[in-house]
Order: C-alpha cells, then sequence, then structure tokens
C-alpha cells in the first residue's frame, strides 16, 4: 500500500513547476500527464497560456495525455490545443492505456515521468508500472476557492497516505 501510494517526486506547485533542470536531475526523458487539475482546472475546457508555455518549453520530452475523463470531446480539444497525443477513459489506476502509452514513448519505464494530482489513480497507476511518478498541485486558484468534491477527494487521499506512512 505504502510503496504504491509514494510518490517518487512531490511538487509543491503546479505542473509549470516541473522543469527540465527537474527532468534532467532525475534522468527523466519522457512524459505521461493526467489533464484535470494536473494540466487544467477541472472546469476549464483550454489549457492557459502558461500551459502552453510550458509544454513548449518540455518539446524536447515526448509526451502522452492520459485521462479518466469521459468527455473525449474535452480532452481531444484540449490535446489537439497542446498538439499531444491522448487516451482518455482510461480508468486510472488500471494500467491498460497508461501501458499503451509506455510502448509508445518506447522509453525505460524508470525514465518516463507520470505526472498528476491525483495519489490514488496517478500516483499508483505509475508505481503498478515502474514509473517515475510526479504529484503535482492543481493549477490556478488556492484549492480552497475549487470544486469542493475534487479538493475533498485530494485531502482524504492525502490523509490516507500519511496513515500508511507516506510523507508528502
Ligand atoms: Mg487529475
Amino acid at each position: 500500500m505504502r510503496r504504491l501510494l509514494a510518490p517518487s517526486l512531490v511538487l509543491p506547485h503546479s505542473i509549470t513547476s516541473l522543469t527540465g533542470a527537474v527532468m534532467r536531475y532525475h534522468h527523466l526523458r519522457g512524459l505521461i500527464l493526467d489533464v484535470d487539475n494536473t494540466l487544467v482546472a477541472d472546469h476549464e475546457s483550454l489549457a492557459s497560456p502558461e500551459v502552453m508555455t510550458w509544454v513548449q518549453s518540455m518539446r524536447d520530452y515526448p509526451m502522452w495525455l492520459v485521462s479518466n475523463n469521459f468527455n473525449e470531446q474535452r480532452i481531444e480539444t484540449i490535446a489537439q490545443q497542446l498538439q499531444v497525443p491522448y487516451h482518455c477513459r482510461a480508468g486510472k489506476p488500471s494500467r491498460r492505456r497508461v501501458r499503451q502509452a509506455v510502448e509508445a514513448l518506447n522509453l525505460p519505464t524508470a525514465s518516463i515521468a507520470m505526472v498528476g494530482d491525483r495519489l490514488l489513480t496517478d500516483t499508483v497507476v505509475g508505481n503498478r508500472l515502474g514509473l517515475f511518478t510526479v504529484l503535482v498541485q492543481p493549477p490556478g486558484a488556492p484549492p480552497i476557492l475549487r470544486g469542493w468534491r475534487s479538493a475533498t477527494l485530494r485531502t482524504c487521499e492525502r490523509w490516507l497516505a500519511r496513515r500508511v506512512g507516506v510523507a508528502l
């Protein structure tokens, strides 16, 4: 349990704080990114200019988006905006879609960062597949101003993780 819930790296800020320097330091060569509350706030249908700039700055690293969202049109719109291939309806922590992205990246698993805001989906699936797991904070406003549902989920997950001894 603890092994599955412990991210390889916890970033105290949003995804744009994952820089090329951080990638090089951890010998990372590719990225698999969650979408909702990782790249975009869950009520937004387009990535912000900051996230667009960040994706451009990371063009040296091949990327995939893997989302659990069932709204394919929304995820496709964001993927097209960012020009990154995607899977939606992934059912993380199921490995199937993430494994497909790993195969498409064709890199050693330990050199791929699985980046997301949720422990029970993103971190668990990444750890199951031997990826380098990165937990990020949602973009935009502080948590109290965002949807109570996702904020509550995150709080519960982090409480659970601490209970099993994961340092966050
Ligand atoms: Mg998410």
